[in-house]
């Protein structure tokens, strides 16, 4: 899907993702940040929103493109958060897009240091039997990049304790639509814990639905994009 995009249409489709996170109640104001990998003949990088610019008034030209080797291109900042940025797209050939977002119950649990085990089969969607949290670094660190990677190791997203969430995929779409996701079974299992104990499903059965996903939930786009 990316690699059919003009960068510039790149540029826009990203505002739009990072516009469609806070539309879709997962992350407010200009915390969270968004990302999609960038190549062609002269570029090996990948495109993120800039530092402390309201996503309503984010233009094409205000995306910064940064290098691997994380050097930044045009006017403004990249995203304080872009260390882990980059060091997922240098560990993940699978990951074109992130989105980083501090989600209401998805942070709350992450403010216990909590992960989210499987109490619901859905959880399999972030690509494992759970979804784990990063243990706390300060913002913007290559201490919290690094364990942000080690805790989306075979997942595409995870929590950062204290902090907020991580969700990665084969496009912008895949990527906001697994933080939406996520954000739904955060609220879930902590409206769960309110009234009980939730029943936690076995690695037999997730292993059953990681099956089942890998036959049926994918989409198209994201098995074109597997190494
Ligand atoms: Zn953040």
């Amino acid at each position: 899907m990316l690699t059919t995009m003009t960068e510039n249409e790149l540029r826009k489709a990203l505002i739009a993702t990072a516009l469609a996170m806070n539309a879709a109640g997962i992350n407010r104001g200009k915390s969270g940040n968004v990302s999609a990998r960038w190549r062609d003949a002269a570029f090996d990088g990948f495109l993120i929103t800039p530092t402390g610019l309201p996503y309503a008034d984010t233009a094409a030209g205000d995306v910064v493109a940064m290098t691997l080797a994380g050097d930044a291109r045009g006017p403004r900042l990249p995203s304080s958060e872009w260390r882990f940025h980059r060091d997922i797209y240098q560990s993940r050939t699978d990951v074109q897009a992130i989105v980083h977002a501090h989600p209401p119950f998805g942070t709350a649990l992450a403010c216990l240091g909590r992960g989210i085990p499987p109490f619901h089969y859905m959880v399999a969607a972030a690509g494992g039997k759970d979804i784990r949290c990063a243990p706390y670094a300060t913002f913007g660190t290559q201490r919290l990049s690094d364990h942000a990677v080690a805790a989306l190791a075979d997942r595409k997203a995870c929590l950062l304790a204290n902090h907020g969430v991580i969700a990665v995929g084969a496009s912008l779409a895949a990527a906001l639509a697994l933080a939406v996701e996520v954000e739904t079974l955060a609220e879930m299992y902590w409206r769960a814990l309110q009234i009980g104990d939730p029943v936690i499903l076995s690695d037999a059965e997730m292993q059953v639905v990681l099956g089942k996903f890998e036959q049926y939930g994918q989409p198209p786009e994201s098995k074109k994009a597997q190494p």
